[in-house]
């Protein structure tokens, strides 16, 4: 197999929309592009199979969730994880580490310790945040430089009362990849939870959860060509079946009297109320529509335009670039000493470039490096070198016009 950015574009109907022709989407660490499989798969859900799961007996029940559960084991195909049972279906990641937060907690005691990064998305730092408060736990960083975290220094912050260990595979602010490995050797002896934000490794990377050795792993499939409103969260079966639900209600039971109930089994017990059934038919075709192509010319393809994107930025009188090309994700972010990050963002959207600009949902690590917010430019396999010629030469232009 082998990979070409205009033929993987082709397959997204947005750009071929007349609005759109000449869009330049560089934001894709907020959120991909759709492939239409994946906009018909949510389509045919609601022409052809539209019932809730698990609860009724006709044949549209049955269909729907016979998709369900086959998603579930294409989702753990898809993870490297044992079983299906190991997948829980959320609205996204932040759900996800919301779960994980509330149960997992729930098995700590007071003065208990969590070690984080300063890296982390807001959304596996807020749900920490509050455990901590209500709970009496203690929060931990690992050791950063300038928000950098230096996960070759994190046996400094382990420590006999580390419960939990929760952070980021690759952060959205800067792009710079995790050493898993690393983390695996240092964390796999101790007796504590590890927690992965997988949100945007998995939107470029191949993931195996067993080879990485995490108990943990969650992501938001809207990253990785994926509809919005679905999120999934691998947790090793053993550490599931033993942890307590966080959300009660339908579907997570096995019977209910009025003053206690008894939980449903393996994955079922995670997942109360009815969960977004179209968008994980949309998720299945997804899945599919990954396997089909050629994942490590992609991921090469990815690579050589965030090389060419440091290189040119680089190049550019003034403009400091907070990210760096080496092990990087797809992602620039980049600073003017004389400009705000607004008003370029705005000037690159009147050129019909969109980029994301301000914090990224990552303040402590962007106050550590001494900036309130970021030009931030990700790419998706679907970018193409004349993206990234067009998108330098209006930085170049504006930079140009500040004189
Ligand atoms: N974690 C990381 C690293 C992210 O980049 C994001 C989204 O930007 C999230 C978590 C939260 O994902 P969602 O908003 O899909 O729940």
């Amino acid at each position: 197999m082998s990979f070409s950015a205009e033929h993987f574009k082709q397959q997204f109907p947005l750009f071929a929309q007349p609005e759109n022709r000449a869009l330049v989407y560089l934001d894709n660490a907020a959120t991909t592009q759709k492939p239409a499989c994946v906009i018909e798969a949510i389509s045919n859900f609601y022409l052809h199979a539209n019932a809730n799961t698990h609860r009724s007996s006709h044949r549209l029940a049955r269909r729907a969730t016979e998709m369900v559960e086959q998603v579930r084991r294409d989702v753990a195909g898809f993870l490297g994880a044992a079983s299906p049972k190991e997948i829980i279906f959320t609205r996204g990641a932040t759900e996800g580490l919301n779960l994980l937060a509330n149960s997992l907690c729930s098995q700590l005691r007071p003065g208990d310790e969590i070690v984080l990064s300063t890296a982390e998305h807001h959304a596996n730092l807020v749900p920490w945040q509050m455990m901590a408060a209500s709970r009496d736990l203690r929060l931990r960083f690992v050791p950063d430089v300038a928000g950098v975290p230096q996960f070759d220094r994190i046996d400094e912050v382990l420590s006999a009362r580390t419960r939990i260990v929760s952070v980021t595979a690759g952060s959205n602010a800067l792009g710079f990849r995790t050493d898993l490995d690393l983390l695996h050797k240092a964390l796999s002896e101790r007796d504590l939870f590890w927690v992965l934000d997988g949100s945007q490794l998995a939107a470029h990377d191949l993931i195996d959860v067993q080879a990485m050795g995490c108990d943990f792993f969650v992501c938001s499939a809207h990253k990785f060509y994926g509809p919005t409103g679905i999120g999934l969260v691998f947790g090793r079966e053993d550490l599931l079946a033993a942890l307590p639900p966080w959300q009660g209600g339908g579907e997570m039971i096995a019977s209910v009297d009025l003053l206690a109930s008894e939980y449903a089994g393996l994955p079922h017990k995670f997942e109360a109320g009815t969960s977004s059934l179209a968008s994980i038919a949309g998720l299945g075709a997804c899945i599919d529509f990954l396997g089909r192509q050629d994942r490590a010319a992609m991921a090469r393809h990815e690579q050589a335009l965030v090389q060419e994107l440091h290189q040119r930025l680089h190049a550019i009188p003034e403009l400091t670039l907070l990210s760096t090309a080496e092990n990087n994700l797809g992602i620039a972010s980049l600073i003017h000493p004389r400009c705000a990050a607004i008003d370029l963002a705005h000037w690159l959207d009147g050129r019909d470039i969109a980029v994301r600009v301000g914090h990224h949902c990552a303040q402590p690590l962007l106050q550590a490096a001494g900036h309130v917010a970021t030009l931030r430019a990700s790419v998706a396999a679907y970018n193409t070198r004349q993206d990234i010629d067009r998108f330098v030469a209006a930085v170049e232009e504006f930079v140009a016009q500040l004189d």
